[in-house]
């Protein structure tokens, strides 16, 4: 533990939760209200920046021997800030009341969209501006060197996996944090549309997964200029979607599976990646992040056994993940610029409905956040915690026992992950024969807290103090 404690000491926290309602920001001026260094030692965490739970799911948790408790691997992000994983809550960003259908225009407020990213740039940089929060990534992106130079491209994953049908209420990609995302890059960090690709590779013509529905596509060329040269690619083309073509093979795996190793050149051209995932259940998998999201960025086969953790016929937990490989691919997690969870609906199963979150700060409201962080593993860690909270929710009318049998152990990947160099399972992961490095840093909230708020809130206390009080919080700090 004392390894891991070390490593995990310049992390100053992990999630800087800010709620607008609590404490509203409306004029987007109060630079980093949910991340000041203020707001996280009166959280009682202590000075030294270091807060981590005992995490404890009773019986049925994956965790392995050793594992559980500390926080495990090493904090990704600026230097300062490692392992910040920001969340912007903000009830009245999304307004569906459960007739129609959730991704209608007038069901999001797109100004309250754009208010939680530009906050969300910001807290997770801590610049006062989202045009020095754009440049405060490029530069940690190219270590210093350099911002964003027009010419270089950005692609951009979306998920389209259960765009089946434009005319059902399964959850995929909310147009209007597309929409806000473009925005920011054209008019807040200089990017050129045309150097903006948009995307989802997904194949399957039997459901039509991945492709780019007009809901979307429309929408986000409406401001027009600039707009207007964006690239839209799926794997279908026509009505001004760019069909995609695939690279050889550019990705290794571990251990042979049914993964594709290609990808499309668009993809394999770009120098920076932004992906951004829904907060989802999966009915294989447990839960699909931000990881699972590049199963839309890899050519036809998605390995299906291995992400599966009550798959024994690849044998038992701690074991390999492909989306180990994936993350960190250089061409994939190597690129990545930022992750954005949009969690603004989410839902609790593959082409499901979103569902609404009963206890506080959600009150039984859908979720109405997005998540952002530059660790990977963190992030998926949150999402992963906040998706049991609600899953276990006794009030939660949106389960599926398939996605329920499976999270408890679904974070193994998670845990493969943060320990790249030396996993659980042994698995010696790497690229061009190296080895790779921890992937970021993953724990738990508390879930022996008695009550799903409860729960949620200690997600949000873990590292900073939350603005919405939800009763005396129940965590362990190690010490
Ligand atoms: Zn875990």
């Amino acid at each position: 533990m004392g390894r891991i404690k070390k490593k995990f000491r310049h992390a100053e926290r992990k999630v800087c939760f800010q709620d607008s309602t609590a404490r509203t920001n409306q004029a987007g001026t109060a630079k980093g209200a949910g991340c000041n260094r203020r707001a996280f030692i009166r959280s009682g965490v202590g000075a030294a920046g270091l807060l981590i739970l005992t995490p404890s799911f009773g019986a049925a948790r994956s965790e392995p021997p050793g594992l559980r408790g500390p926080a495990i691997g090493v904090p990704r992000g600026m230097p300062g800030k490692e392992g910040r994983v920001v969340w912007q809550h903000d009830p009245q960003a999304v307004k569906w009341t459960g007739s129609g259908y959730w991704w209608q225009d007038a069901n999001t407020d797109q100004a309250r969209v754009e208010q939680m990213l530009s906050l969300g740039l910001r807290n997770l940089t801590d610049a006062g501006t989202d045009s020095a929060a754009w440049n405060a990534l490029f530069r940690h992106f190219n270590r210093g060197a350099a911002g964003y130079t027009p010419g270089e491209s950005i692609v951009i994953k979306i998920n389209l996996n259960n765009a089946h049908d434009p005319n059902d209420n399964n959850i995929d990609a909310t147009q209007h944090l597309v929409l806000a995302l473009l925005k920011s890059l054209i008019r807040d960090a200089g990017v050129p549309g045309a150097n903006l690709i948009v995307y989802d590779a997904t194949y399957n013509t039997t459901y039509n997964r991945g492709r780019i529905p007009d809901r979307i596509f429309d929408y986000c060329r409406v401001p027009g200029g600039e707009f207007l040269n964006v690239i839209w690619m799926d794997s279908y083309g026509g009505n001004g979607r760019t069909i995609k073509v695939l690279t050889g093979n550019v990705l290794t795996y571990a251990v042979s599976n049914s993964c594709g190793a290609q990808i499309p050149t668009l993809v394999k051209n770009a120098k920076y990646l932004i992906n951004m995932p829904l907060l989802k259940g999966h009915t294989t998998a447990g839960v699909t992040l931000a990881a699972k999201n590049h199963y839309g960025t890899i050519n036809t086969g998605k390995d299906h056994t291995y992400i599966d953790p009550l798959n024994t016929s690849v044998g038992n937990l701690p074991r390999y993940n492909p989306l180990v490989d994936i993350m960190g691919s250089p061409e994939i997690g190597g690129k990545t610029l930022l992750y954005i969870m949009d969690a603004l609906y989410a839902a609790l199963a593959v082409g499901a409905t979103p569902v609404r979150w009963t206890p506080a700060p959600f009150g039984n409201h859908y979720p109405s956040s997005i998540l952002l962080s530059l660790d990977p593993v963190a992030l998926d860690s949150v999402s992963y915690d906040l998706l049991v909270a609600a899953y276990n929710d006794p009030s939660q009318t949106g389960k599926n026992t398939t996605v329920g049998d499976r999270l408890p152990y679904a974070d193994n990947y998670l845990h493969e992950a943060a320990l790249a160099d030396n996993p659980p399972s042994g698995i010696v992961y790497s690229h061009g024969g190296n080895r790779f490095s921890s992937l970021g840093v993953h724990e738990h909230a508390d879930f022996t807290a008695p009550t799903i708020g409860q729960r949620y809130q200690t997600i949000s206390l873990r590292y900073n103090a939350s603005p919405v009080n939800l009763g005396a919080p129940s965590w362990t700090a190690y010490s």
